[in-house]
């Protein structure tokens, strides 16, 4: 929340599988686009907010298995959990909230009366949030009787029922749109709202955020049909929503680009980055290209030329270095002559390299110290922790 200390220029809030995360793309490619457009245009001055069904626990094991970027807000669990940055410092704020007319025994009580539902993982079962499997030819009738039923036991609910086959009961406050508001308020509480905010979702327990004025939302092209038949019935005339052509991460992309909201085209559409120079220099941007061009160079795609090498050598790199995480730096011409034997190590190979946040600090009247985790992956993920510092000629 503080890494801002002024309104953030874009605040994105996406919901992960089947939005950000698309299981279907073995090889992460929309994810891997957007990975590099966020680092080299807005993670300096822009804010990260994820915000997902999944608990803490099925959280992180989606971040050990896709790359996923650092955000700063994760909303999990519907809506019922918010925490911020690297170390997930919880909101008890927001949970005080919700503890208003809930009970979650009397939940326990009630949903276990219909062998329809199904529980979900211990993991799943949340302070605010219990979770069932529900069959969708059976979920209106369900969802009627047991809305009833709360209701005659005194509590506020709000039931969500999800991708055809999910069902959470959580606290009526609660939900992705409800902690959306909250976090919006907190902002303007400090003078901080967000410029733009854009939302981004694919299923039904994403509809909230639609709802909320003033944002720009776009649903994935592969969108669930509940999504879209809620958005048929309550938002066609919404001009800020759009249904985008595009799926998952990509299609958050073209709503950057459909709304004007800053940049839409990832460094990783760009095939000759000799052709790629932006108008005001960005150390973040430099750093981004200069690891797409590696993860080229080593699986072969670039042609291998010493002109190329030297190029690099000499245009931007010349007086730089790397700066490990022990302190020591490491010239980049060295990086570069070692660069030079690598190529084409990873022909073939699924192998892909991205950065995490980035961030830039001038130094010197030519000299920047960039930090970022380089994450690399060839099957496995893993992370090689760097920072470079570099002058530009
Ligand atoms: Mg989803």
């Amino acid at each position: 929340m503080d890494r801002l200390s002024t309104s953030a220029s874009l605040m994105i809030v996406s919901d992960l599988d089947f939005t950000m995360v698309d299981h279907n793309d073995p090889e992460n490619v929309s994810l891997l686009r957007f990975n590099a457009l966020w680092e080299a245009y807005y993670r300096h001055d822009s804010l990260l907010v994820f915000s997902t069904g999944r608990s803490p626990t099925i959280y992180k094991q989606l971040r050990n298995e896709k790359p996923l970027l650092t955000p700063d807000i994760t909303i999990m669990s519907v809506g019922t959990e918010i925490a911020y940055g690297e170390s997930m410092v919880p909101d008890y704020g927001w949970e005080q909230c919700l503890n208003l007319n809930w009970d979650r025994d009397i939940v326990a009580q009630e949903t276990s009366k219909f062998p329809q539902l199904i529980p979900q993982s211990d993991t799943e079962q949340r302070p605010h949030k219990v979770s069932f499997f529900l069959e969708k030819t059976e979920s209106l009738e369900v969802i009627k009787a047991l809305s009833e039923r709360l209701e005659k036991r005194g509590l506020d609910v709000k039931i969500i029922y999800s991708n055809g086959t999910a069902l959470d009961v959580l606290p009526k406050g609660a939900g992705k749109g409800q902690a959306l508001v909250y976090l919006l308020k907190k902002f303007e509480a400090d003078g901080r709202i967000p410029l733009i905010t854009l939302v981004c979702g694919d299923s039904g327990n994403d509809a909230e955020l639609f709802t909320i004025p003033e944002v720009y939302g776009v649903m994935v092209n592969n969108a669930q049909e509940e999504l879209l038949q809620w958005h048929g019935e309550n938002a066609k005339n919404n001009p800020n929503i759009i249904h985008s052509s595009e799926r998952c991460a990509s299609g958050i992309i073209q709503a950057i680009g459909k709304f004007t909201l800053g940049p839409n085209v990832s460094p990783r559409d760009i095939g000759d980055f000799r052709k790629c120079r932006i108008d005001i220099f960005s150390p973040a941007h430099e750093v981004v290209k200069f690891y797409l061009f590696y993860e080229r160079w080593r699986r072969g795609e670039v042609e291998k030329s010493d002109q190329l090498m030297q190029n690099l050598k000499s245009s931007f790199y010349l007086f730089g270095s790397f700066v490990q995480p022990s302190g020591t730096e490491q010239p980049i011409n060295k990086c570069i002559d070692m660069m030079e034997s690598l190529y084409g190590d990873k022909q073939g190979k699924q192998y892909q390299v991205w950065l995490d946040r980035v961030t830039a600090a001038q130094i010197g009247s030519n000299a920047w110290l960039v930090k970022f985790d380089k994450w690399e992956s060839s099957g496995e993920i893993c992370l090689t922790l760097f920072g470079c510092l570099f002058c530009p000629l």
